[in-house]
C-alpha cells in the first residue's frame, strides 16, 4: 500500500537552477553596512576579503541568480535535493489535525544545511584564482562544511576555533581535518590579534569575536587568501534559499502549501533559505502564509534586541550592519544551541521583522530538549540543538492548530541531525540542564548611527 504524501518526489528537477535574491522585493532598501565614523562600505572595501562575484551577489538586486551548472552537479552528488518528509507519527502523538512537514537537511555530509553555501562560496573563489581560505568557527558546525567545500574545490582551507571548543569538543575538529582542513586554536601565534592575547594571557579560552579577528587578519594578509562567513549575509542566505526552493516543489507535487513555515534563527541563514521563495508569494499578496522565526531566550536578538547598527563580530572588526541586536559585547549563556548564540541576526531577516512579516518567538533551552526527544522517539531523528528550536514551534503551531480544530500545514526546517551533540541530550535526560536569560540589555556602548 502507498500511503499518500508521506514523502515527497526527489529528482534532479526538484533541485532549482537558480537562487532567489529577496533583496528587490523587500518591503524597503536595506541600509548600507557603515564604518564606525558612519561612512558607508564600498563594494571595493568588501573585495579585500572577499572575491568580487560574491561582493557582487551581495549587493545585487537581480532577482534570480544562476546557479553554475558545476556547482548544481556537486548539490546532486553530495544528496540534494533532501528530502521533504511528513512528521505523520508527530501528529498523531500530538493528537492534532495540522499536518506537519519538515525538510531535512542533516542528511547532507557534514550534517547541516551549511555546505550549501560553502560549497558556493568555495566555487567562486578558485574561479577567482583563491588558493586559500580562513574562517572561524565555534562548535564547528560551519568550520566542517567549509573543510569539506575546500576538499572538493581544491582549496586550502585554515579554521580557527575558539580554544576551548578546540579542547572540549574534539569529534568536530577531527571531522575538519578528515577533510584536510588545518584547524588552530585561537587565539593562535598565527597572527598580531592571536600573539596580542597569548603575551598577556597564555591559557586564553579564546571567543568567537577573536577568532574572526584572526580569520580576517589571516585573509588581509595574504594575497592569495579570502575569508568565508557561513550566516547573516546576503550572499549566504541567497545560496541557501535551494532549500526553500525545492521544498515548494516538493509541496506542490503532493498537492499542498504551508499555512505556517517555521525555522530556528542563528544569523538567519536556514530560515532565510527555507522561508524567502514562501515570502515572496506573500510579498506579492498571493497567500497568507505565517512565518514564525524561532530564537533561544538566552540570546534573543529578535525578541528584545533593538533594530540599530551593530558590529557583525564582537571584537568590532567587521562592518556595521543594521540589524536586531543584543549588543556585540554580550556574552550569551553556554546553551548547547550554539550555533544560535549571536547577538544579531541577518539585516534582510530584520526588516520582514519590522514590516510585521515574520514573526519572532524565544525558546528556553529545557523545553527545547523536551520537544528535540519527543520528536525522536515518535520521527526517529535526533535534531540537532539549533533545530530543535523550530521542532518545538512546529509542535506548538500544531498544537494550537488542535485547539481551535484547524486543518492546517506546517512546515518547518530541520537544519541538521544531533549526533554530535548528544552531551546536550546527556544534561537533558540527567535532569542537568539549566536555563538562563540576559535581565537587561545594555546598547548603550554602541556607535549613533541612522
Ligand atoms: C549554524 C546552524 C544554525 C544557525 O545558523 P543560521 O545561519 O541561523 O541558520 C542552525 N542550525 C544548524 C544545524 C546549524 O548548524
Amino acid at each position: 500500500m502507498v500511503i499518500q504524501g508521506l514523502r515527497a518526489p526527489q529528482t534532479e528537477d526538484i533541485l532549482p537552477d537558480k537562487w532567489y535574491n529577496i533583496l528587490p522585493d523587500l518591503p524597503e532598501p536595506l541600509p548600507p553596512p557603515r564604518n564606525p565614523d558612519g561612512s558607508i562600505v564600498s563594494p571595493k572595501e568588501l573585495e579585500a576579503i572577499f572575491p568580487r562575484s560574491l561582493v557582487e551577489q551581495e549587493i545585487s538586486t537581480e532577482r534570480w541568480i544562476e546557479i553554475p551548472e558545476e556547482l548544481r552537479t556537486i548539490y546532486l552528488e553530495l544528496g540534494r535535493p533532501t528530502p521533504l518528509l511528513r512528521a505523520r507519527r508527530l501528529e498523531e502523538a500530538l493528537g492534532t489535525p495540522a499536518k506537519i512537514y519538515f525538510k531535512y537537511e542533516g542528511v547532507l555530509p557534514t550534517g547541516s544545511h551549511k555546505i550549501n553555501t560553502a560549497l558556493a562560496q568555495a566555487y567562486y573563489n578558485k574561479l577567482e584564482g583563491t588558493k586559500r581560505l580562513t574562517t572561524e568557527t565555534g562548535a564547528g558546525q560551519w568550520g566542517s562544511a567549509l573543510a569539506l567545500a575546500g576538499a572538493m574545490f581544491g582549496l586550502k582551507v585554515r579554521v580557527y576555533m575558539v580554544r576551548v571548543s578546540y579542547e572540549q569538543k574534539p569529534y568536530r575538529r577531527i571531522v575538519m581535518q578528515t577533510y584536510g582542513a588545518e584547524v588552530v586554536p585561537s587565539p593562535s601565534p598565527y597572527t598580531e590579534a592571536g600573539r596580542r592575547i597569548l603575551e598577556q594571557d597564555p591559557d586564553n579560552p579564546g571567543s568567537l569575536g577573536i577568532a574572526i579577528s584572526e580569520a580576517i587578519e589571516d585573509a588581509l594578509k595574504n594575497p592569495d587568501t579570502k575569508y568565508s562567513l557561513g550566516s547573516v549575509l546576503n550572499h549566504v542566505l541567497l545560496h541557501q534559499t535551494i532549500i526553500g526552493l525545492e521544498a515548494k516543489r516538493q509541496l506542490e507535487a503532493l498537492g499542498e502549501y504551508p499555512d505556517v513555515v517555521i525555522g530556528a534563527v542563528g544569523g538567519g541563514s536556514n530560515y532565510a533559505g527555507l522561508a524567502y521563495p514562501f515570502i515572496y508569494d506573500r510579498l506579492r499578496g498571493k497567500s497568507e502564509t505565517r512565518f514564525i522565526a524561532v530564537e533561544p531566550r538566552a540570546a534573543p536578538s529578535m525578541t528584545r534586541g533593538e533594530y540599530r547598527y551593530d558590529f557583525g563580530d564582537t571584537a568590532g572588526m567587521t562592518p556595521l550592519l543594521k540589524m536586531h541586536t543584543i549588543g556585540h559585547r554580550f556574552v550569551p549563556p553556554p546553551i548547547h544551541a550554539g550555533g544560535l548564540r549571536y547577538h544579531g541576526v541577518a539585516p534582510t531577516l530584520s526588516i520582514l521583522v519590522n514590516n510585521g512579516i515574520v514573526e519572532p518567538v524565544a525558546y528556553r533551552q529545557t523545553e527545547i530538549f523536551e520537544a528535540a526527544t519527543f520528536f525522536a522517539r515518535t520521527e526517529g531523528i535526533i535534531p540537532a540543538p539549533e533545530s530543535a528550536h523550530a521542532v518545538k514551534a512546529a509542535i506548538d503551531a500544531a498544537l494550537e492548530a488542535k485547539k481551535r480544530n484547524e486543518k492546517i500545514t506546517i512546515l518547518f526546517n530541520l537544519s541538521g541531525h544531533g549526533l554530535l551533540d548528544l552531551k546536550g541530550y546527556q544534561d537533558y535526560l540527567e535532569g542537568k540542564l539549566r536555563d538562563a536569560e540576559p535581565e537587561k540589555i545594555d546598547l548603550s556602548y554602541l556607535p549613533k548611527l541612522e
